[in-house]
This record gives C-alpha cells, structure tokens and sequence, in this order.
C-alpha cells in the first residue's frame, strides 16, 4: 500500500517564541513517521500565518526555504482561529491523503499523532484528540469550558467532549466540509455532523510552551456565543415561552388590580405596577437583544463574504517557483 500524504496544519496568530521550538517539535515527528513508513515522505507541515504582527511570517518564511517539510500560508489580515485553520485546511486538501490540525504553541501533545495516523490506517475518517483533564487550565476555563458542553449538549449540538480542534481528517471529509458555506463555521459542531467513521483518542494536554494566550476572556465568551447561536434557535423559542408566560401573568396581575380599584384600594397598587413595568421592560429587551443576534447572523450570512484572504500560499506553488518566496 501506498503511504498517505498527511498534511499537519498549523494557525499562528504572533507565534514568533514558540515558533522555532513547535518547527523542531513537528519536524522531528514527521522524519519519524516516514521513517516508520505510516506517511509519505511528500507529507508537509503546513503553517497558516493568520495575520501576525510579530516576525511568525519571517520565521515561517525562512524555514520553508530550507527545509522541505515546512510550507507557509500567509493570510492578508487576522480572521481568528477558525477561519485561519479552514484556510489552511482547504489549501492543503487536493494535495493531501489526511490533515491533521493542531495549535502552534504545543499544548496539545504531539506524540498522539502517531496514533490519529494508525486510526486512520484502520479506517477512521475523523480522528478527534481528546484532552484527559484539565489539569493546567485554571478553574475558571474548566468551569465555563464544561457549562458550555452541558449547554451545547441541552440545545441538542453533539459535540465531542473536551475536544479543541486537534483532529485528524481524510481528504473526503475535508472536501465535505468545504461544501458547509456559512460564514460563521463551527467546526467542532459541524464536523461530527460530517457523519464518517470517527474515533477518538486521549491525551494529556499541557501548558503553552510560550507566548501568551491568544483567547482573552472577552474572545473565548464571543466563541461560545457564536457557537450556540449558529446551532440553535432554542434561545429565541425560550424567549418565547418567557413572553408567553408574562403576558398571561400579567393579565391575571391585571384582573386582580383591577378588582383592587373597585374595592377603593387603589394607592396599594403602586409597587406592583412599577415592578411589572421593569420585568416587562426587561424581558422585552432580552428578547429583542436575541432576535438581534440571529438577525445580525442572517446579515452576516447574506453577505457571502469570504471567511479569509490569501496573501502567499507557498503550499501549492509549483515546485520550481517555491524559491521566489
Ligand atoms: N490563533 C490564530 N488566530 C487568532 C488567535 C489564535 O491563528 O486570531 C492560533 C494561535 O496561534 C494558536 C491557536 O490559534 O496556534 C490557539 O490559540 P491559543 O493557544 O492562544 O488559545 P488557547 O489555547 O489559550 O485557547
Ligand atoms: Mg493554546
């Protein structure tokens, strides 16, 4: 049998101190994995520059001159993780038998690569690494990490648990996925629904090696916004309910005010108006707030527009032009 073209896909958004180390890291890993013969010596390291501002690129640049592993594909601006890992994803599919996506800074262990690339010999479209524990995260990402699976889980979204996007997946599924046009691409919900033959395996995952975090708070928060609002419409049918049940609450408050005002007791009602007026004032903005949202998702979809540009994309040169890079 042929060995497969695997084809590691790497986002960096100012990856410039853990960079070298991550080139050496997967470098290493790859001689190994051809010496093994589990993957073609034509597979590469692809690493998708998402529009740094740091020196990623020139580091990148470099190392794809002179070593013939590592290819560069640099975006003209930052369009976020997703987008930049789809970037590449996509560039890297016609000359691939697999890809494997995985973050710069080598928190996800990279020696579990070796078994994504045995599932996939056994068979395994999608091949999804799962992170055994938490251990290094701090409290707060752990909590919030599992409310958002338990949320996801509720609104009917089958994600698979403590997975990130480390994965392996063939070329069919990526050219499956190509076919998913929305602009606000969920891919740890859409690529289960892909539906291939998938398995999982375990691993440990670790610090970041260097640099700092490129998901501040407010980002991870928009993240998990975006990715329960392109799933479900769940929100706006609660907001619905809600609505339903204050308006017939409040025309039982209104009967029972209106019998007060007969009796002559009317200044007692005061309190109770005032309340209603801000719950109902509340929710009806609530409600607004999150038809807005999928309103402003029907916006953003209608546009049409392209989820990232390509700048120099030395992954699908010819061979002989690759030195003009
Ligand atoms: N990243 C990217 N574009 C961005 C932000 C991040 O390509 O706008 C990359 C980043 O370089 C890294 C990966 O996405 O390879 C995950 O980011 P990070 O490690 O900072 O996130 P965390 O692990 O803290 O959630
Ligand atoms: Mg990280």
């Amino acid at each position: 049998m042929m060995e497969p073209v695997l084809t590691i896909v790497v986002p960096c958004y100012n990856e410039e101190e853990v960079l070298p180390e991550t080139i050496s890291q997967l470098q290493q890993l790859l001689k190994e994995l051809i010496n093994d013969t589990l993957v073609s010596k034509h597979s590469k390291i692809l690493f998708v520059d998402d529009g740094s501002k740091d020196h990623t690129w020139e580091i990148i640049y470099k190392e794809g001159l002179r070593n013939e592993f590592v290819r560069g594909l640099k975006l003209a601006g930052n369009v976020g993780h997703q987008n930049a890992l789809l970037a590449g994803l996509f560039a890297a599919k016609e000359l691939s038998d697999c890809i494997i996506s995985i973050d710069a800074d080598l928190q996800d262990d990279i020696q579990v690569i070796r078994e994504f690339i045995l599932k996939f010999h056994e068979g395994c479209e999608i091949v999804y690494g799962v992170r055994k524990g938490r251990a290094t995260d701090t409290f707060f990402k752990r909590s919030t990490a599992q409310g958002f699976y338990k949320m996801m889980k509720s609104l009917g979204v089958n994600l698979v648990y403590n997975h990130a996007d480390f994965r392996l997946m063939s070329k069919r599924a990526v050219q499956e996925l190509a076919r998913f046009k929305e602009v606000n691409l969920f891919l740890r919900g859409i690529v289960p629904l892909l539906g291939f033959r998938s398995d999982v395996v375990y691993y440990d995952r670790l610090e970041r090696q260097a640099g700092q975090t490129k998901y501040p708070l407010k980002k991870m928060l928009a993240f998990a916004f975006d990715g329960i609002t392109s799933f479900s419409i769940s929100p706006i049918r609660f907001v619905l309910v809600i609505g339903l049940v204050s308006f017939i609450m409040s025309l039982v408050f209104g009967g029972y005010f209106l019998t007060l005002k007969f009796l002559g007791n009317t200044e007692t009602g005061w309190t109770s108006l005032i309340t209603s007026i801000w719950l109902i004032g509340g929710l009806q903005l609530i409600a607004i707030g999150l038809i807005g949202e999928y309103v402003g998702k029907i916006y953003k979809e209608t546009k049409q527009r392209p989820k990232y540009i390509v700048d120099i994309d030395s992954f699908n040169l010819p061979v002989p032009r690759r030195h003009l890079l």
